[in-house]
């Protein structure tokens, strides 16, 4: 424990509280396997037959290409989160481009086929769209977590250079898990009845509607019953909870969600770590 202790200290002196508390936080998530958490998230949707995506970072993904191959295993899906964890609005157009780049790399070179992106933090920089465009996605998943698309029901398309965007983007609610877990403290009953209002507004609008869930909260044991709440719900309301490729593909073709359902809920939730240490190499 004495080195937990000099990077405590290191990290108070350095960064402040703020960051020290969420590295204990995260230091506690973190002492239950990734495969579990996967496991406990993948035995939550399966009775519903519901999917998941997950946007990984590149890097980590290529540590554990067995871990990451089960995802598509159990018919969730996989996007593009970078090649490492970083702020896309502080690096120039090159540096994105080669991020992404050796994120599509890395992907290819495990063998993990990816249609979708989303930048860490859900950050973009002016000139980021352009790329995710160059790059050949299909779908942006964080471009729609921006303020103005944030409470929108539908697929979109955003103006680059005077043109619609190749690829759909979808809008990214409020709720994140961080903001539940990390900011408001809510029980995993608060997190289900907060989730469960948002969905009912999706059925009555019948629109899509995105949430970001981090395996590395919702799949914690004390967590994970928020999801299958939710789930339950959703599909007592007629909800349809494909990966994004597939709602993506189905509303291109179709402009409608498949078998009637009612709405389209896309459940999404970014692998920024496998472990304590993948997220401490991220603060230094
Ligand atoms: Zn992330």
């Amino acid at each position: 424990m004495r080195l937990s202790v000099s990077w405590i200290k290191y990290l108070k002196n350095r960064r402040g509280k703020k960051i020290l508390s969420q590295a204990l936080r995260m230091f506690r998530f973190h002492s239950i396997p990734f495969s579990i958490l996967l496991r406990n998230m993948f035995d939550a949707l399966e009775p519903h037959k519901a999917k998941f995506t997950f946007p990984m970072v590149a890097s980590v993904a290529a540590k554990d290409p067995g871990l990451t191959r089960e995802i598509l295993s159990r018919g969730h899906e996989v996007a593009v989160h970078g090649f490492k964890h970083l702020n896309y609005s502080y690096l120039t157009e090159q540096q994105q481009d080669d991020d992404i780049e050796k994120a599509l790399d890395a992907f290819r070179a495990i063998s993990i086929p990816v249609y979708g992106f989303r930048a860490p933090y859900n950050t973009y920089a002016e000139d980021t769209p352009k790329l995710v465009e160059k790059h050949g996605f299909l779908w942006d998943i964080g471009i729609g977590y921006n303020p103005k698309h944030r409470e929108g029901s539908s697929p979109f398309r955003v103006k680059i250079d005077n043109h619609d965007s190749s690829f759909v983007c979808i809008p990214l609610n409020r709720w994140s898990d961080d903001l539940m877990i990390d900011i408001q403290g809510f029980s995993s009953h608060q997190i289900a009845e907060t989730l469960r209002r948002v969905i009912r507004r999706a059925s009555e609008k019948h629109g899509v509607v995105m949430f970001d869930l981090h395996p590395i909260r919702i799949g914690q044991p004390q967590y994970v019953d928020a999801l299958k709440h939710v789930v339950e719900y959703g599909t007592e309301l007629n909800g349809w909870f494909p990966t994004v490729n597939e709602a993506v593909n189905y509303w291109s073709e179709h402009g409608s969600w498949k078998d009637d359902a009612s709405f389209c809920c896309l459940l999404t939730g970014d692998i920024d770590n496998f472990s304590f240490f993948d997220y401490l190499q991220r603060l230094f």
